[in-house]
């Protein structure tokens, strides 16, 4: 199933305490003279979307100072920074530069899984690693290499199934032409060479055989007086087809799923 969210980063939040903080100012004009004594630090990181730049904002909780003194009765307080860290408590400015990562990648795009992708699709997917990847020529010379190889093995492999699988329903529909026919393929020595070498003669299912089971190539050599070697060069043919199929044993696995299904 393919994954329709699309997913935009809007901000990132870390939180985390500290001891041992230098006292910070507000930066509030209507809180005047207090600062705090930091024990927690909350630091969020938003992405530049709707027009405005990428920016981080911060709410410091502590003691409440004053004068370099908490204030009495001691009590917590958060201070809140916006827009920074430019203009912030040096201290502060500096933490948030510390836990700044790399801007989150944003990727609207759904990812295709790889197997629905197409020609085209790979191509521009392609056009677009050429794109990222123009200053960095041996990292490109790499990804061309790859994209080439795979795509030619792809290729390759897509074609040769599709003739596989052609081949085999063409087989298929001609066994069971000749196994409906009411022509006896044993009378003539043409029709039976060819019953030899689309169909075969003798059983071949893939079992222990038993009385019952077809047994009639070398009866059919005889009555048309086929030499051995004749007799010979038809059994490599058949064992050629019977070997890519279909062939007896699959006629047989057929039957034996009808079989289950009446169960
Ligand atoms: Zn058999």
């Amino acid at each position: 199933m393919t994954d329709e969210t699309v997913r935009t980063p809007y901000a990132r939040k870390i939180r985390y305490g500290v001891t041992g903080a230098p006292i910070l100012p507000s930066q509030n004009p209507h809180t005047g003279d207090m600062a705090v004594r930091p024990s927690l630090v909350e630091l969020v990181y938003s992405a530049a979307r709707d027009g405005r730049t990428a920016r981080v904002s911060a709410s410091v909780t502590g003691l409440c100072m004053r004068d370099g003194k908490p204030v009495q009765p001691e009590g917590q307080v958060a201070l809140h920074y916006k827009n920074g860290p430019d203009g912030w408590p040096a201290w502060l400015a500096n933490e948030a530069r510390l836990h700044a990562a790399a801007p989150p990648v944003t990727d609207p795009e759904p990812r295709v899984p790889l197997a629905e992708h197409t020609q085209q699709t790979l191509d521009e997917l392609y056009d677009r690693v050429q794109e990222a990847d123009a200053y960095y020529a041996e990292a490109q010379h790499v990804a061309q290499a790859m994209y080439r190889a795979w795509n030619e093995q792809r290729t390759a492999l897509t074609e040769g199934a599709t003739v596989a699988a052609g081949v085999h329903n063409t087989l298929l529909v001609l066994r069971i032409r000749l196994a409906n026919s009411s022509r006896d393929w044993a009378q003539n020595s043409d029709d039976a060479w060819m019953y030899a070498v689309l169909y075969g003669w003798d059983c071949e299912q893939q079992h222990d055989h038993t009385p019952t089971c077809p047994k009639l190539l070398n009866e059919v050599a005889t009555k048309h007086g086929w030499t051995p070697d004749r007799v010979e060069r038809i059994r490599k043919h058949r064992a050629v087809f019977a070997k890519v199929g279909p062939n007896g044993e699959t006629d047989a696995a057929a039957r034996r799923a009808v079989d289950n299904e009446e169960d």
